[in-house]
């Protein structure tokens, strides 16, 4: 297929992050290029697909085509294996996407919009002309390709080429990257109703442990842990023995590893014809490790920055960076808190989290809320009550 030599913006990955944002500059009438180094845009799927449904329809209405199941509440289960059930009717309901063709309706739709979609396409360089970026460098198919654009968005998820090529600062701590391994498994007997969430040192250090199902039988499994807590034994390890434990009669259908930044959201995500998005841009949700509420969000900011900068044919930093302002004040207060509760939770002794979801079973299921787990924490660090003021004043 023939590509244009030149796209007002050229997206680099085309995750949700890539696709939220190329959609939404694309229906604000920008040309957009999205370059994707697989084959095809969701495969492989590397999540466990879980997004609540109040923040899904923020962006798109429901669609039982790439929705494989919803989900009625979590389980949150103690080292000792005590339970406590936070119903939907306290949490919301959850959902399981099939991220396959959830993502590739997303591109779908910015390619209704007039985008256009480069899929085989490894980006490995930025053009600069007197080091101002003006293009990208691609291998398709072994040939090396350029195109030429006025904004190159690196959304090419958390090992994020872009983001170092272009100078910005991406380097994580290794106490904010979670290692992660995940089956599907089949052939399984579970509450299929509810996601489960399994904590302690010995099953997931510094992380948890999750089955989310997709069907009656069958789910994602999988589990993230820190890698500096870890004395050496990896993720997938941590997984068989969790697997081993408490599915012994699973049947696997597909494994892959990735890795969730669980840090705050880097401290420069522009520059001069640059924007970083999604786990590029570390916008993920520390304590879940979730990213794609906040990254189908950041795309939104993203692309609607990008477009006005078209329209403006002002692709400064000074312009760009309205987009990491207007993100900060929606969810980087936010994110900056939930760090502080990663560190503080994640911290807990196996005693401790026995105790509290002892204490959490004595509250009415229907009040057991985010807040209620909140004020639980707080009550184990007062501290806390400080941070809280000051990021919410
Ligand atoms: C095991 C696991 C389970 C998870 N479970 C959940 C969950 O249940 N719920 C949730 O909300 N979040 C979950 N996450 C996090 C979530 O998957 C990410 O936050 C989300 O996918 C980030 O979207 P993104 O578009 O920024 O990056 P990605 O989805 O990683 O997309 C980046 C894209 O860029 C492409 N790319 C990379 N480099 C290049 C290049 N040089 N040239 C061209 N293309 C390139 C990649 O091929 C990829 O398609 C999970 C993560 C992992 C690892």
């Amino acid at each position: 297929m023939k590509i244009k030599n030149f796209y007002d913006i050229v997206v680099v990955g085309s995750g949700p992050a890539g696709g939220m944002t190329a959609m939404t500059a694309s229906r604000k009438g920008a040309s957009v290029l999205i370059l994707e180094r697989d084959r095809e845009v969701g495969i492989p799927v590397r999540c466990a697909e879980g997004i609540s449904l109040t923040s899904l329809i923020k962006f798109f209405e429901p669609d039982k085509k790439w929705i494989s199941k919803y989900i009625e509440g979590a389980k949150l289960y103690a080292p000792n294996g005590e339970a406590v059930l936070m119903p939907s009717s306290a949490i919301g309901k959850g959902v399981i996407l099939k991220r396959e063709i959830f993502d590739a309706h997303i591109c779908n739709i910015a390619v209704e919009n007039g985008a256009e979609i480069i899929t085989n396409a490894d980006v490995f360089d930025l053009i600069k002309k007197n080091g101002k970026i003006c293009g990208v460098k691609f291998r398709h198919f072994n040939k090396e390709k350029i195109v030429r654009t006025n904004l190159v968005i690196g959304a090419d998820g958390p090992e994020s080429r872009i983001g170092r090529l272009a100078g910005l600062k991406t380097f994580s701590q290794i106490s904010d990257i979670e290692p992660s391994a995940q089956y599907v498994l089949t052939n399984l007997k579970i509450e299929h109703k509810f996601s489960h969430f399994y904590f302690g040192k010995k099953i997931a250090p510094g992380g948890y442990a999750w089955i989310f199902p997709k069907g009656e039988n069958i789910a994602n499994v999988g589990i993230g842990v820190r890698a500096d807590k870890c004395n050496g034994k990896n993720a997938k390890e941590f997984l068989d023995e969790f697997v081993s434990r408490n599915l012994p009669n699973a049947k696997m259908i597909s494994f892959i590893t990735g890795c969730v930044p669980t840090g705050m959201t880097l401290k420069k995500i522009t520059a001069d014809n640059i924007m970083l998005v999604g786990d590029a841009a570390r916008q993920v949700n520390p304590v879940s490790g979730g990213g794609l509420s906040n990254v189908l969000l950041a795309g939104k900011i993203a692309g609607n920055v990008a477009a006005d900068a078209v329209k403006m044919n002002d692709f400064s930093n000074k312009f760009l960076k309205k987009y990491h302002k207007i993100w900060m004040k929606e969810k980087g207060n936010q994110q900056k808190l939930l760090h502080k509760l990663k560190e503080i939770f994640f911290d807990f002794s196996d005693e401790k989290l026995n105790d509290l979801t002892t204490h959490l079973n004595q509250i009415p299921s229907e009040k057991l809320t985010q807040f209620q787990l909140l004020k639980t924490a707080i009550r184990e660090k007062p501290s806390l009550v400080k941070e809280l003021i000051r990021y919410y004043l």
